[in-house]
Formats: C-alpha cells, structure tokens, sequence
C-alpha cells in the first residue's frame, strides 16, 4: 500500500480535524474467503437437497454460475449483516430461507431481511472479500479509503457517507469492512 498517500501534511495534524489525519495509520480489511474469486451480482439464495446446504446463482461477466456455501460460512455472513443493522443483537440461533427472504432467530426475536438487500449484500460481501479496503476505527467512528476508487467514506453506527448507505440504505461495502475489522481485532486483542 502506498502509506505517504494516507498520510496528513504536518500542519493539517495539529488541526485535529482532517479526515486524513485519522488515516495514518490505517489497517486493511483482515482476509476473509471470497464466495467466489470473481465479482458476482447474486440473482437467487436457496438451499439444495434434505440437508439444506445453502447455495447462490450468480452472474459474473463471463455469465450464470451456482457455488455451495458451508452452513458455517453462510451463518457468518449473516451474522455479520445483524452486527451491523442490529448491533446489539449477538447471535444468530437459527435462519430460514422463507418465499421472499431470509430469517432469522436471534437470541432477541425474530428478524427479517428481504432477498434484494440479502442479494446485495452477499454481492458486496464478497466485493470486500477480494478487495481489501484501509480502515481505520476511532471509537464508534471510522474512515475507510478506497486506494482503487481513490474514494474515502465515514462510517458511523447511523450509516455511511457513500451513496450507497445514505441515498439507497442498504448496506455499503464501507460498513461490511468496518466490520470485519471489529470483527477481527477484537478476537485478536
Ligand atoms: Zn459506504
């Protein structure tokens, strides 16, 4: 990674305030597996056979393909959708693939989540996988740059400042790799 990119002149530091500054010392988004090696639009989540393994269809550019998830890793996934629209929500106990989405038992209630934003997310989960972003958490806050992009996005426990987060509310790629760092360091620390 390039650092000096991300690092802030000498007098914007004593400022305090520049978003840059709070970027000196960025981690990237721990390595997560990708679904797939590939960038995919998800078009269909369903499980196959009496043993109910979870699969997805998805197009990538060369056309359709279907991959197995471990029912593992498909918890993970979810799990990891509920830390962010239901932080203090701990555990998924049971999930459901229903006619128009998914749900979920938790060990406070029930939860819904439809397949649209279920297809975006697995979309962009994946997106994250294979594409780590710089991140870096201030408390509840935290910035992430996008060295591809060249983009920089504010995270925060009401959303992001992408496009994505504030004008579509659905779940950016900036929230999902804040959280695979909250995730990852706080098992390590
Ligand atoms: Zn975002």
């Amino acid at each position: 990674m390039n650092s000096s990119r991300l690092s802030a002149p000498a007098d914007q530091i004593s400022g305090g305030g520049s978003v840059n500054n709070c970027l000196e010392t960025p981690t990237l988004t721990p390595l997560i597996p990708a679904l797939v090696a590939a960038n995919i639009q998800v078009e269909r989540i369903q499980t196959v056979g009496s043993a109910k393994i979870p699969q997805i269809i998805y197009k990538t550019a060369k056309g359709r393909c279907s991959t197995l998830l471990s029912k593992q890793q498909f918890l993970k996934i979810w799990q990891c959708w509920l830390q962010i629209r239901h932080p203090k929500i701990e555990k998924i106990e049971s999930w459901e693939i229903k006619t128009s989405g998914l749900q979920f038992t938790t060990n406070q209630g029930k939860f819904w989540l439809s397949f649209s934003e279920a297809k975006a997310f697995l979309s962009r989960y994946n997106r994250v996988a294979m594409e780590p972003l710089s991140v870096k958490i201030n408390g509840s806050d935290a910035v992430v740059w996008n060295s591809v992009h060249q983009s920089l996005s504010q995270v925060n426990e009401s959303g992001c400042s992408c496009a994505d987060s504030l004008y579509r509310n659905t779940i950016c790629k900036h929230q999902i790799a804040v959280q695979f760092c909250r995730e990852h360091y706080s098992k390590v620390s």
